[in-house]
């Protein structure tokens, strides 16, 4: 369970910060990523989805292979739908066709009023707070006395490298779970009056704490982690020394939010870099099954538009469409869904692709010669 947290670092799917399954919405995870991407902080190595664009099947990667379906998305830019258009997929005004059969549980909050961590149910959301977060959370109701050095913590750790708010969830994990201990056995200690309950220091006990995480360890961050392309061997040490820096900056911002006396073998470096070296090591690729690829390998398996849809007929081609249509079954009277791919300033002709625009000129225009028509688009007339 636990080394499923390496998980957290694909933050641009929408997911239950406890169980991982993806939460809200179809049109809330595209509206949320499409919208990460306009500002440039989404994750290359994330899991990413083709939004809006016809993926052919043989371009559906069999694995779900998601740095491929991201790879194929990088030249996009110039047919993002409006921000409009992103605001009403995310408050959920706008809904896609067919979106309710990928139907997603509900966002919930974090119980300590953070914007970090959102679930898929109350029992999730409960779960982190016992486990986890209630030392991490910077949210108003957080049990960390040192809110501001937390926040410090986590903005050097966004800076830095993510793996250190895992590292910091593991030694939380650990103190949470020393505390119970610690009860459980004066309770026992109460209870049978030291019959059987030999009396146990701290120590031993937050060792206890500790043995799942320590399970894990290999070797230190600043020994494991592997040396850049770009780094000579002859500066191999003086890299690693850097690496080993950085940790103990990292550790000395997480002691100024969450240390106290009575655990503080948990917060020496040796076991910082070996907590972090864990992460590193343990590098697990797990895949969530992501109904968002699901939605849109089903949308592109729609049975091809042979019906007769009005409004869409009336729109004209074009190899730089700024809308697409989609099509529903129960729509066959008539009606398609038309979503704008950006802007569209007043009086400009809307128009949608007939085809696969991806394709190389000539083979548009043998496509569109089935239309019975040359295309004279921007694309086109520029011969690209
Ligand atoms: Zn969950
Ligand atoms: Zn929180
Ligand atoms: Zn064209």
């Amino acid at each position: 369970m636990f080394l499923s947290l390496s998980y957290v670092f694909q933050v641009d799917c929408f997911v239950c910060s406890h169980c991982f399954q993806f939460i809200g919405s179809v049109e809330l995870q595209i509206g949320r990523k499409l919208y990460l991407q306009g500002l440039g902080l989404s994750d290359k190595n994330g899991c990413d989805f083709e939004a809006f664009s016809p993926t052919s099947k043989e371009d559906v990667p069999k694995n779900h292979n998601h740095s491929e379906l991201c790879s194929s998305s990088a030249s996009r830019d110039n047919s993002a739908p409006s921000d409009d258009t992103l605001e009403s997929l995310m408050n959920g005004t706008l809904s896609l066709p067919y979106s309710e059969k990928f139907s997603l549980p509900p966002v919930i909050s974090c119980l300590g009023g953070c914007e970090e961590e959102h679930y898929c149910s109350k029992s999730c959301a409960e779960a982190d707070w016992e486990l986890f977060h209630s030392i991490l959370c910077t949210g108003k109701s957080s049990r960390s006395l040192q809110r501001n050095a937390l926040v410090k913590f986590v903005e050097h750790a966004n800076k830095t490298n993510d793996i250190f708010i895992l590292a910091a969830k593991a030694i939380s994990f650990t103190i949470l779970r020393y505390k119970k201990l610690k009860i459980t056995h004066l309770e026992n200690q109460i209870q049978n009056t030291g019959l059987h309950e030999v009396a146990r220091t701290s120590f031993s006990l937050l060792m206890e704490a500790w043995r799942p995480i320590s399970m894990g360890f290999k070797k230190r961050w600043w020994d494991c982690i592997a040396l850049p392309d770009d780094i000579d061997s002859s500066r191999e040490a003086s890299f690693r020394m850097q690496i080993k820096e950085l940790a103990f900056e990292s550790l000395q911002l997480l002691k100024e939010a969450i240390f106290e006396k009575e655990y503080a073998p948990l917060f020496s470096l040796e076991i910082y870099g070996h907590v972090i070296g864990m992460f590193e090591l343990n590098n697990l690729d797990l895949v969530v099954a992501s109904p968002v690829e699901d939605y849109f390998i089903y949308i592109d398996e729609l049975p091809p538009g042979t019906a007769f849809f009005p409004l869409q007929s009336c729109m004209n081609h074009s190899c730089c469409p700024n809308a697409k249509a989609f099509k529903r079954e129960e729509d066959r009277d008539g009606q398609a869904t038309i979503i704008a791919l950006r802007t569209i300033s007043k009086g400009e002709e809307i128009t949608i692709s007939y085809i696969d625009e991806d394709l190389p000129y000539d083979e548009r225009q043998a496509l569109l010669a089935d239309y019975g028509f040359r295309c004279q688009c921007p694309k086109c007339s520029g011969g690209l």
